[in-house]
């Protein structure tokens, strides 16, 4: 909930199982554990064998779901979906999995993520006839999937993920089958897991808890896999593949108990704050870290300095969705309403405050002046990882270099600015080194850095045409 307040959101979480008698609770359930991920809009389709179901709204699961709706969606396969938007608007049309009815067949599909050619394939397929009913990416591979006619479905989906390009884990459901697919570079995090005769797909590890099931594998870049009555069917739509796992999923996005190519999110966050306490040491009283993302990397800091960690700041649970609105206006009332300082820990102390990122600045600010109201001498502030320079294609929702702060100010200037006594950022190689490299021979060990150094792992097609935009 608190990206809301940072302005830093990732676009969805996706959910599937197949052959299972409550699939589409599961799914609600799956969906559930998926919630910090997108809190705009939720929509689940179910399968019986013979037709596709759906219910999808605006509003977290809970309300979406909250007349028995589910009880509609029966079958033994489903799809699940919630939503932050990147791009599209935000209204229902938009909310996912989209429903697809055809004249012999129909499919539901569930997106993750953000194309990088979206804009010139629509161009492209509405120049050829095709009519867009959503002004979200997710529907043009729905197109190209029907457009594709090798007289096969699998076949016809392994074209049209050849087309598309960015960041894309996608979930379909036909009448008979779970598909799944992840892009070539794998951005996005998707894993199968197994719950007795049922698989699921989920974008984070931390879903396969909820719902009993056990992890099976990752899924890789390029591949693409069928679940069915002959059970799970992995195949590569194509070798032009490399790992670049968005490093932001385990700075901030992921929930701390998943796992993301084997590495748990939280060791990962701690790491970094070990690391960030050996590049950037300041003597002071206590760390504090803010809640949720920092608090792993905060205890770390804590550790590795021996200054001791202290809950200096709460968060208040139960503001939910107020902020769905991420005007700036908003943004800076609700820091105020979602967290406090605890004046009896801070008082008269020099505080370390840990943080995973910094955006815009206007979060910081804000904490930093509420640790100054609860008494602390000085507010010394840590960032857990690089400074946020270059804008996202992949399926975050920053893709101006204007609305980031540190691509327009140096680190003294941030410092004045956010009213801190000092501001320290961990470095790149501190944070690959943190999070553990998981493909060693790969550049930045498999991750994502574009971010924080601009070295984008794919064209950016559109977004260099100046369809999208114009970069600085
Ligand atoms: S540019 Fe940043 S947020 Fe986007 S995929 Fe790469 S690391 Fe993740």
């Amino acid at each position: 909930m608190f990206a809301e307040i940072k302005g830093l959101n990732e676009e969805c979480g996706i959910f599937g199982i197949w052959n299972h008698s409550q699939a589409a609770e599961m799914t609600y359930y799956g969906l559930h554990s998926l919630q910090h991920r997108g809190q705009e809009g939720a929509g689940i389709v179910s399968t019986d064998g013979i037709k596709l179901k759906g219910h999808r709204n605006l509003g977290l699961l809970a309300d979406v779901f909250k007349h028995g709706e589910l009880k509609n969606l029966q079958g033994k396969g489903a799809i699940g979906h919630v939503r932050y938007s990147t791009t599209g608007e935000k209204d229902l049309n938009n909310v996912q999995p989209f429903l697809f009815h055809f004249q012999q067949s129909s499919f539901a599909l569930a997106h993750n993520g953000n194309l990088i050619n979206a804009v010139s394939l629509r161009r492209e397929l509405e120049a050829s006839g095709a009519i867009f009913q959503t002004s979200s990416d997710t529907e043009v591979l729905a197109h190209l999937i029907k457009k594709s006619q090798t007289g096969n479905f699998w076949d016809d989906c392994k074209m049209a993920l050849k087309r598309v390009q960015g960041g894309f884990a996608y979930l379909l459901l036909t009448e008979n089958a779970l598909i799944a697919a992840l892009d070539p570079n794998g951005f996005r995090p998707l894993s199968i897991g197994k719950v007795g005769d049922s698989y699921v797909v989920a974008s984070e590890t931390c879903a396969f808890e909820t719902v009993g099931a056990e992890f099976v594998r990752d899924v890789e870049p390029g591949e693409i896999l069928c679940i069915d009555e002959k059970g799970l069917h992995i195949e590569h739509f194509t070798k032009d593949t490399r790992h670049s796992i968005c490093s932001m999923e385990y700075i901030y996005f992921a929930r701390p108990d998943s796992n993301i190519a084997g590495i748990n999110v939280h060791s990962a966050r701690k790491r970094s704050g070990k690391m960030l306490a050996e590049e950037a040491f300041i003597q002071a009283d206590i760390v504090t870290g803010v809640p949720d993302s920092s608090i792993s990397a905060a205890i770390g800091y804590a550790e590795e300095s021996g200054i001791p960690y202290e809950l200096g700041l709460i968060k208040n649970r139960y503001v939910a969705r107020t902020f769905i609105q991420p005007s700036q206006a908003l943004r800076e009332q609700g820091v105020r309403m979602k967290l406090s300082a605890v004046s009896g820990v801070i008082k008269n102390k020099k505080v370390v405050m840990v943080d995973d990122s910094i955006v815009r600045g206007t979060t910081s600010k804000r904490i930093v002046q509420l640790l100054r109201d609860a008494g602390a001498s000085e507010v010394h502030v840590r960032i857990a990882s690089p400074p946020l320079i270059y804008p996202c294609f992949y399926g975050i929702n920053i893709q101006q270099q204007s609305e980031l702060i540190a691509a327009n100010y140096t680190k003294e200037e941030i410092c004045q600015m956010i009213a801190a006594d000092s501001l320290e950022y961990l470095s790149i190689d501190g944070l690959v080194e943190a999070i553990g490299r998981p493909y060693p021979d790969e550049p930045y060990g498999g991750l994502c850095m574009a971010y924080f150094n601009g070295d984008y792992p794919t064209p950016l097609c559109d977004y260099e045409n100046g369809y999208v935009f114009n970069r600085k």
